[in-house]
Protein backbone atom coordinates (compact mmCIF):
# COMPACT_ATOMS: atom_id res chain seq x y z
CA UNK A 1 0.00 0.00 0.00
CA UNK A 2 1.65 3.39 -0.86
CA UNK A 3 2.30 5.63 2.18
CA UNK A 4 -0.38 8.83 2.90
CA UNK A 5 0.91 11.94 2.78
CA UNK A 6 0.44 14.26 5.50
CA UNK A 7 0.81 17.97 6.32
CA UNK A 8 0.53 19.02 10.54
CA UNK A 9 -0.03 22.80 10.50
CA UNK A 10 0.63 23.94 14.48
CA UNK A 11 2.45 21.02 15.03
CA UNK A 12 4.19 21.76 18.23
CA UNK A 13 1.20 22.87 19.91
CA UNK A 14 -1.06 20.29 22.05
CA UNK A 15 -3.23 19.42 18.91
CA UNK A 16 -0.06 18.92 16.57
CA UNK A 17 2.11 16.85 19.59
CA UNK A 18 -1.14 14.80 20.19
CA UNK A 19 -1.47 14.12 16.11
CA UNK A 20 2.39 13.64 16.03
CA UNK A 21 2.18 10.84 18.64
CA UNK A 22 -0.18 9.01 17.03
CA UNK A 23 2.03 9.06 13.45
CA UNK A 24 4.70 8.05 15.09
CA UNK A 25 3.15 5.00 16.07
CA UNK A 26 2.58 3.91 12.87
CA UNK A 27 5.33 5.66 11.26
CA UNK A 28 5.86 3.47 7.87
CA UNK A 29 2.37 4.02 6.69
CA UNK A 30 3.00 7.73 6.67
CA UNK A 31 5.01 10.18 4.38
CA UNK A 32 5.03 13.75 6.02
CA UNK A 33 5.22 16.87 4.25
CA UNK A 34 5.04 19.64 5.62
CA UNK A 35 5.09 20.52 9.70
CA UNK A 36 4.62 24.22 11.12
CA UNK A 37 5.08 25.71 14.36
CA UNK A 38 5.63 29.23 16.15
CA UNK A 39 8.12 30.47 18.24
CA UNK A 40 9.34 26.72 19.51
CA UNK A 41 12.00 26.15 16.84
CA UNK A 42 13.64 23.39 19.21
CA UNK A 43 10.03 21.20 19.06
CA UNK A 44 9.98 22.21 15.45
CA UNK A 45 13.28 20.98 14.19
CA UNK A 46 13.27 17.84 16.28
CA UNK A 47 9.61 16.89 15.00
CA UNK A 48 10.84 17.71 11.90
CA UNK A 49 13.35 15.59 11.78
CA UNK A 50 11.86 12.59 13.38
CA UNK A 51 9.14 12.56 11.09
CA UNK A 52 11.43 13.29 7.93
CA UNK A 53 9.30 16.19 6.78
CA UNK A 54 9.99 17.41 3.17
CA UNK A 55 9.43 21.28 4.97
CA UNK A 56 9.49 22.79 7.89
CA UNK A 57 8.18 26.19 8.61
CA UNK A 58 7.75 28.52 11.27
CA UNK A 59 5.51 31.40 11.33
CA UNK A 60 7.39 34.21 13.11
CA UNK A 61 9.77 35.39 10.64
CA UNK A 62 12.36 36.46 12.96
CA UNK A 63 13.38 33.07 13.69
CA UNK A 64 14.45 31.65 10.53
CA UNK A 65 17.77 31.79 10.82
CA UNK A 66 17.43 29.44 13.89
CA UNK A 67 15.09 27.14 12.11
CA UNK A 68 17.81 26.93 9.23
CA UNK A 69 20.71 26.62 11.96
CA UNK A 70 18.54 23.77 14.15
CA UNK A 71 18.04 21.77 10.79
CA UNK A 72 21.35 22.45 9.07
CA UNK A 73 22.26 19.04 7.46
CA UNK A 74 19.15 17.59 7.90
CA UNK A 75 17.81 17.36 3.92
CA UNK A 76 14.71 19.26 5.73
CA UNK A 77 13.52 22.69 3.60
CA UNK A 78 13.02 25.37 5.71
CA UNK A 79 10.48 28.35 5.31
CA UNK A 80 9.21 31.62 7.29
CA UNK A 81 6.22 33.70 7.35
CA UNK A 82 2.72 33.31 6.33
CA UNK A 83 3.21 33.56 2.75
CA UNK A 84 5.41 30.30 3.39
CA UNK A 85 3.01 28.72 5.53
CA UNK A 86 0.31 29.02 2.46
CA UNK A 87 2.51 27.86 -0.22
CA UNK A 88 3.44 24.94 1.89
CA UNK A 89 -0.11 24.17 2.68
CA UNK A 90 -0.35 24.33 -1.11
CA UNK A 91 1.90 21.18 -1.55
CA UNK A 92 -0.26 18.08 -2.43
CA UNK A 93 -1.11 15.62 0.17
CA UNK A 94 -3.80 13.37 1.36
CA UNK A 95 -4.26 14.50 4.70
CA UNK A 96 -4.12 18.01 6.64
CA UNK A 97 -4.60 18.80 10.67
CA UNK A 98 -5.17 22.05 10.97
CA UNK A 99 -4.19 22.97 14.31
CA UNK A 100 -2.54 26.05 14.31
CA UNK A 101 -5.04 28.23 17.44
CA UNK A 102 -6.20 31.76 16.15
CA UNK A 103 -6.95 33.69 13.19
CA UNK A 104 -3.88 32.59 11.62
CA UNK A 105 -5.39 29.33 10.55
CA UNK A 106 -7.78 30.11 8.16
CA UNK A 107 -5.57 30.60 4.95
CA UNK A 108 -3.67 27.50 5.37
CA UNK A 109 -6.88 25.57 6.00
CA UNK A 110 -8.44 26.91 2.84
CA UNK A 111 -5.20 26.70 0.73
CA UNK A 112 -4.70 22.71 1.75
CA UNK A 113 -8.77 22.23 0.59
CA UNK A 114 -7.77 23.34 -2.82
CA UNK A 115 -6.06 20.13 -3.56
CA UNK A 116 -8.84 17.86 -2.52
CA UNK A 117 -7.95 15.68 0.46
CA UNK A 118 -8.88 15.55 3.46
CA UNK A 119 -8.62 18.57 6.13
CA UNK A 120 -8.96 17.56 10.03
CA UNK A 121 -10.14 20.49 11.53
CA UNK A 122 -9.15 21.43 15.22
CA UNK A 123 -9.29 25.20 14.64
CA UNK A 124 -12.29 26.12 15.76
CA UNK A 125 -11.67 29.60 14.89
CA UNK A 126 -11.82 29.68 10.98
CA UNK A 127 -15.17 27.45 10.47
CA UNK A 128 -16.46 30.12 13.24
CA UNK A 129 -15.72 33.55 11.16
CA UNK A 130 -15.09 31.73 7.61
CA UNK A 131 -17.60 28.56 7.71
CA UNK A 132 -19.43 29.24 4.67
CA UNK A 133 -15.91 29.98 2.86
CA UNK A 134 -14.37 26.82 4.49
CA UNK A 135 -17.14 24.31 3.50
CA UNK A 136 -17.84 25.86 -0.37
CA UNK A 137 -14.10 25.83 -0.51
CA UNK A 138 -14.15 22.05 0.61
CA UNK A 139 -17.25 21.74 -2.15
CA UNK A 140 -15.60 23.27 -5.17
CA UNK A 141 -12.51 21.49 -4.96
CA UNK A 142 -13.80 17.70 -3.79
CA UNK A 143 -12.15 17.79 -0.57
CA UNK A 144 -13.23 16.72 2.85
CA UNK A 145 -13.32 18.71 6.08
CA UNK A 146 -13.48 16.07 9.31
CA UNK A 147 -13.87 17.82 12.83
CA UNK A 148 -11.36 17.10 15.57
CA UNK A 149 -13.00 19.28 18.47
CA UNK A 150 -13.98 16.62 20.68
CA UNK A 151 -17.52 17.51 20.85
CA UNK A 152 -18.07 17.20 17.02
CA UNK A 153 -15.88 14.63 16.68
CA UNK A 154 -18.83 12.82 18.99
CA UNK A 155 -21.91 14.54 16.81
CA UNK A 156 -20.13 13.23 13.27
CA UNK A 157 -19.61 9.56 15.35
CA UNK A 158 -23.56 9.70 16.58
CA UNK A 159 -24.59 10.58 13.23
CA UNK A 160 -23.15 7.58 11.16
CA UNK A 161 -25.46 5.67 9.14
CA UNK A 162 -28.74 8.35 9.63
CA UNK A 163 -30.34 10.41 7.89
CA UNK A 164 -29.50 14.50 8.77
CA UNK A 165 -33.30 15.55 8.13
CA UNK A 166 -34.46 12.58 11.10
CA UNK A 167 -32.34 14.74 13.38
CA UNK A 168 -34.69 17.06 16.12
CA UNK A 169 -31.50 18.51 18.27
CA UNK A 170 -27.56 18.70 18.62
CA UNK A 171 -26.65 18.24 22.41
CA UNK A 172 -23.28 20.06 22.88
CA UNK A 173 -21.76 18.90 26.59
CA UNK A 174 -20.07 21.97 28.73
CA UNK A 175 -18.08 21.35 31.53
CA UNK A 176 -18.79 24.44 33.42
CA UNK A 177 -15.04 25.83 34.01
CA UNK A 178 -13.78 26.99 36.89
CA UNK A 179 -16.80 28.79 38.13
CA UNK A 180 -19.69 26.41 37.78
CA UNK A 181 -20.32 25.96 41.56
CA UNK A 182 -19.76 29.97 42.68
CA UNK A 183 -22.41 31.88 43.78
CA UNK A 184 -23.08 34.18 41.27
CA UNK A 185 -23.01 37.49 42.20
CA UNK A 186 -19.22 36.60 43.01
CA UNK A 187 -18.04 36.02 39.71
CA UNK A 188 -17.71 39.78 39.56
CA UNK A 189 -14.92 39.59 41.36
CA UNK A 190 -13.46 36.57 39.76
CA UNK A 191 -9.24 36.91 38.97
CA UNK A 192 -7.07 36.02 36.19
CA UNK A 193 -5.57 32.96 38.27
CA UNK A 194 -8.92 31.36 39.52
CA UNK A 195 -10.01 31.49 35.61
CA UNK A 196 -7.15 29.71 34.83
CA UNK A 197 -7.65 26.76 36.18
CA UNK A 198 -9.99 23.99 34.48
CA UNK A 199 -11.38 21.27 36.83
CA UNK A 200 -11.17 18.81 34.38
CA UNK A 201 -7.44 18.90 32.95
CA UNK A 202 -4.86 21.71 31.72
CA UNK A 203 -4.92 23.40 28.70
CA UNK A 204 -3.42 26.66 27.93
CA UNK A 205 -4.38 29.77 29.63
CA UNK A 206 -6.62 31.67 26.99
CA UNK A 207 -9.07 28.44 26.55
CA UNK A 208 -9.66 27.67 29.83
CA UNK A 209 -10.56 31.39 31.01
CA UNK A 210 -12.78 30.69 27.54
CA UNK A 211 -14.25 27.63 29.15
CA UNK A 212 -14.92 29.47 32.71
CA UNK A 213 -16.84 31.94 30.68
CA UNK A 214 -18.32 29.30 28.27
CA UNK A 215 -16.79 31.51 25.38
CA UNK A 216 -15.24 28.30 24.41
CA UNK A 217 -18.64 26.48 24.17
CA UNK A 218 -20.17 29.53 22.38
CA UNK A 219 -17.77 28.92 19.70
CA UNK A 220 -18.05 25.37 19.48
CA UNK A 221 -21.65 25.79 18.93
CA UNK A 222 -21.32 28.11 16.41
CA UNK A 223 -18.51 25.27 15.05
CA UNK A 224 -21.60 23.27 15.22
CA UNK A 225 -24.00 24.90 13.44
CA UNK A 226 -21.46 25.18 10.16
CA UNK A 227 -20.14 22.07 10.04
CA UNK A 228 -23.50 20.30 10.43
CA UNK A 229 -25.26 22.77 8.57
CA UNK A 230 -28.31 22.34 11.45
CA UNK A 231 -30.65 24.94 12.33
CA UNK A 232 -29.58 27.36 15.67
CA UNK A 233 -32.94 26.29 17.18
CA UNK A 234 -31.84 22.63 17.18
CA UNK A 235 -28.63 23.04 18.81
CA UNK A 236 -28.64 23.14 22.88
CA UNK A 237 -25.85 23.21 25.38
CA UNK A 238 -25.96 20.86 28.53
CA UNK A 239 -23.72 21.25 31.53
CA UNK A 240 -22.26 17.97 32.46
CA UNK A 241 -19.46 18.29 35.08
CA UNK A 242 -17.91 14.77 34.21
CA UNK A 243 -17.00 15.29 30.25
CA UNK A 244 -17.56 11.72 29.87
CA UNK A 245 -20.42 12.90 27.56
CA UNK A 246 -18.91 14.53 24.78
CA UNK A 247 -21.58 15.17 22.46
CA UNK A 248 -25.31 13.81 21.84
CA UNK A 249 -28.00 13.64 18.91
CA UNK A 250 -31.58 13.09 19.42
CA UNK A 251 -33.60 12.01 16.57
CA UNK A 252 -37.20 11.94 15.38
CA UNK A 253 -38.06 8.57 17.50
CA UNK A 254 -37.05 9.92 20.34
CA UNK A 255 -33.60 7.89 20.41
CA UNK A 256 -30.45 10.04 21.91
CA UNK A 257 -27.51 8.82 20.53
CA UNK A 258 -24.56 9.72 23.21
CA UNK A 259 -20.58 9.56 22.55
CA UNK A 260 -18.88 8.90 25.73
CA UNK A 261 -14.80 8.51 25.68
CA UNK A 262 -11.59 8.90 27.80
CA UNK A 263 -10.57 13.12 28.15
CA UNK A 264 -7.75 12.52 25.60
CA UNK A 265 -7.78 14.60 22.18
CA UNK A 266 -6.33 11.56 20.64
CA UNK A 267 -9.33 9.76 20.01
CA UNK A 268 -10.59 12.56 18.43
CA UNK A 269 -7.83 13.16 16.10
CA UNK A 270 -7.04 9.54 15.71
CA UNK A 271 -10.62 9.14 14.12
CA UNK A 272 -10.76 11.85 11.63
CA UNK A 273 -7.34 10.22 10.93
CA UNK A 274 -8.05 6.93 10.24
CA UNK A 275 -11.96 7.98 9.10
CA UNK A 276 -13.98 6.09 7.69
CA UNK A 277 -12.34 3.19 9.72
CA UNK A 278 -11.77 2.80 13.19
CA UNK A 279 -8.94 1.75 14.25
CA UNK A 280 -6.59 1.03 17.41
CA UNK A 281 -5.98 3.58 19.47
CA UNK A 282 -3.69 3.76 22.88
CA UNK A 283 -6.11 5.99 24.95
CA UNK A 284 -7.80 4.83 28.08
CA UNK A 285 -10.95 2.24 28.38
CA UNK A 286 -13.53 3.77 30.24
CA UNK A 287 -14.37 1.84 33.54
CA UNK A 288 -18.24 2.95 33.53
CA UNK A 289 -18.43 0.90 37.57
CA UNK A 290 -15.69 3.41 38.67
CA UNK A 291 -16.85 6.45 37.32
CA UNK A 292 -20.97 5.30 38.68
CA UNK A 293 -22.52 8.85 37.47
CA UNK A 294 -22.69 11.13 34.79
CA UNK A 295 -24.37 14.43 35.98
CA UNK A 296 -26.60 16.82 33.40
CA UNK A 297 -28.14 20.23 34.17
CA UNK A 298 -28.75 22.95 32.44
CA UNK A 299 -27.18 25.94 31.23
CA UNK A 300 -27.58 28.98 33.75
CA UNK A 301 -27.61 31.75 31.32
CA UNK A 302 -27.16 34.37 33.33
CA UNK A 303 -23.54 32.45 34.37
CA UNK A 304 -23.01 31.92 30.82
CA UNK A 305 -24.42 34.79 28.84
CA UNK A 306 -21.53 33.84 25.99
CA UNK A 307 -24.50 30.66 25.19
CA UNK A 308 -26.88 33.75 24.37
CA UNK A 309 -24.28 35.49 22.73
CA UNK A 310 -23.73 32.32 20.50
CA UNK A 311 -27.23 32.11 19.58
CA UNK A 312 -27.83 35.67 18.62
CA UNK A 313 -24.62 35.08 15.85
CA UNK A 314 -26.00 31.92 14.41
CA UNK A 315 -29.29 33.46 13.98
CA UNK A 316 -27.68 36.68 12.27
CA UNK A 317 -24.94 34.24 10.04
CA UNK A 318 -23.12 36.29 7.50
CA UNK A 319 -19.94 37.89 9.10
CA UNK A 320 -21.35 37.79 12.49
CA UNK A 321 -19.13 35.49 13.49
CA UNK A 322 -15.54 37.23 12.93
CA UNK A 323 -16.99 40.59 15.02
CA UNK A 324 -17.95 37.63 17.39
CA UNK A 325 -14.65 36.42 17.24
CA UNK A 326 -12.64 39.99 17.66
CA UNK A 327 -14.35 41.36 19.99
CA UNK A 328 -13.96 38.49 22.20
CA UNK A 329 -10.42 37.64 21.92
CA UNK A 330 -10.27 41.47 22.51
CA UNK A 331 -12.17 41.37 25.95
CA UNK A 332 -10.09 37.99 26.87
CA UNK A 333 -6.84 40.04 26.12
CA UNK A 334 -8.44 43.32 28.45
CA UNK A 335 -9.23 40.69 30.99
CA UNK A 336 -5.87 39.02 31.68
CA UNK A 337 -4.34 42.16 31.37
CA UNK A 338 -6.71 43.43 34.25
CA UNK A 339 -8.16 46.02 32.44
CA UNK A 340 -12.05 44.66 32.98
CA UNK A 341 -13.45 41.94 34.94
CA UNK A 342 -14.19 38.76 33.97
CA UNK A 343 -18.25 39.55 33.76
CA UNK A 344 -17.61 42.22 31.97
CA UNK A 345 -15.79 40.28 29.24
CA UNK A 346 -19.48 39.01 27.91
CA UNK A 347 -21.00 42.89 28.44
CA UNK A 348 -18.27 43.72 25.96
CA UNK A 349 -19.11 41.21 22.96
CA UNK A 350 -22.94 41.76 23.81
CA UNK A 351 -22.57 45.56 23.12
CA UNK A 352 -19.82 44.99 20.44
CA UNK A 353 -22.72 42.72 18.92
CA UNK A 354 -25.64 45.08 19.14
CA UNK A 355 -23.40 48.10 17.57
CA UNK A 356 -22.28 46.37 14.60
CA UNK A 357 -24.83 43.86 14.06
CA UNK A 358 -28.06 45.64 12.83
CA UNK A 359 -25.97 47.01 10.18
CA UNK A 360 -26.82 44.71 7.74
CA UNK A 361 -23.58 45.24 5.48
CA UNK A 362 -22.27 42.81 7.85
CA UNK A 363 -24.53 39.91 7.61
CA UNK A 364 -25.16 40.44 4.01
CA UNK A 365 -21.16 40.62 2.29
CA UNK A 366 -19.78 38.56 0.49
CA UNK A 367 -17.57 36.12 2.64
CA UNK A 368 -14.20 36.89 0.82
CA UNK A 369 -11.01 36.98 2.44
CA UNK A 370 -10.92 40.80 2.37
CA UNK A 371 -14.26 41.53 3.78
CA UNK A 372 -13.19 39.25 6.97
CA UNK A 373 -10.25 41.01 7.77
CA UNK A 374 -12.25 44.40 7.41
CA UNK A 375 -14.95 43.06 9.64
CA UNK A 376 -12.23 41.64 11.99
CA UNK A 377 -10.54 45.08 12.34
CA UNK A 378 -13.99 46.82 13.00
CA UNK A 379 -14.85 44.22 15.73
CA UNK A 380 -11.12 44.57 17.57
CA UNK A 381 -11.78 48.52 17.35
CA UNK A 382 -15.00 48.72 18.64
CA UNK A 383 -14.04 46.51 21.18
CA UNK A 384 -10.84 48.59 21.99
CA UNK A 385 -13.11 52.10 22.17
CA UNK A 386 -15.50 50.25 24.73
CA UNK A 387 -12.16 48.79 26.87
CA UNK A 388 -10.55 52.43 26.57
CA UNK A 389 -14.19 54.07 28.03
CA UNK A 390 -14.58 52.14 31.40
P1 LIG B 1 -1.58 25.55 21.06
O1 LIG B 1 -1.50 26.96 21.50
O2 LIG B 1 -1.07 24.46 21.95
O3 LIG B 1 -0.78 25.40 19.65
C1 LIG B 1 -1.02 26.29 18.60
C2 LIG B 1 -0.11 26.02 17.41
O4 LIG B 1 -0.32 27.10 16.47
C3 LIG B 1 1.38 26.00 17.71
O5 LIG B 1 2.02 25.11 16.84
C4 LIG B 1 1.80 27.44 17.38
O6 LIG B 1 3.16 27.53 17.03
C5 LIG B 1 0.93 27.74 16.21
N1 LIG B 1 0.65 29.17 16.05
C6 LIG B 1 0.31 30.06 17.03
N2 LIG B 1 0.12 31.29 16.50
C7 LIG B 1 0.33 31.17 15.16
C8 LIG B 1 0.27 32.08 14.06
N3 LIG B 1 -0.03 33.38 14.24
N4 LIG B 1 0.53 31.61 12.82
C9 LIG B 1 0.85 30.30 12.62
N5 LIG B 1 0.94 29.40 13.63
C10 LIG B 1 0.68 29.83 14.88
O7 LIG B 1 -3.08 25.28 20.65
P2 LIG B 1 -3.90 23.91 20.70
O8 LIG B 1 -4.44 23.71 22.06
O9 LIG B 1 -3.10 22.82 20.07
O10 LIG B 1 -5.13 24.29 19.78
C11 LIG B 1 -5.05 24.35 18.35
C12 LIG B 1 -6.45 24.54 17.80
O11 LIG B 1 -7.23 23.39 18.16
C13 LIG B 1 -7.20 25.74 18.36
O12 LIG B 1 -8.01 26.28 17.37
C14 LIG B 1 -8.06 25.14 19.47
O13 LIG B 1 -9.23 25.87 19.71
C15 LIG B 1 -8.38 23.80 18.89
N6 LIG B 1 -8.72 22.77 19.88
C16 LIG B 1 -7.82 22.44 20.86
C17 LIG B 1 -8.15 21.47 21.80
C18 LIG B 1 -7.16 21.04 22.87
O14 LIG B 1 -7.50 20.16 23.67
N7 LIG B 1 -5.95 21.57 22.94
C19 LIG B 1 -9.39 20.84 21.74
C20 LIG B 1 -10.27 21.19 20.72
C21 LIG B 1 -9.93 22.17 19.79
MG1 LIG C 1 -14.13 21.10 22.37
Amino acid sequence: MSKRRISIFGATGSIGQSTIDLIKRDFDAYDVVAVSGGQNIAQLAKDAIALRADVAVTADESKLAALRAALAGSGVDVAAGQAALIEAAARPVDWTMSAIVGAAGLEPGLEALKHGGTLALANKESLVTAGKLLMSTAKAHGARVLPVDSEHSAVFQALVGEDMSTVERVIITASGGAFRDWPLETLKDATVASASTHPNWNMGQRITIDSASMFNKALELIETREFFDVAPEKIETIMHPQSLVHALVGYNDGAIMAHVGPHDMRHAIGYALHWPERQHLPVERLDLAKISQLEFREVDLARYPAIGLAHEVMQRGGLSGAVFIAAKDAALDAFIDGRIGFVQMAELVADVLDALLPDSGLIDATMSLDNLRQTTQIGAEHAQSWIDRV
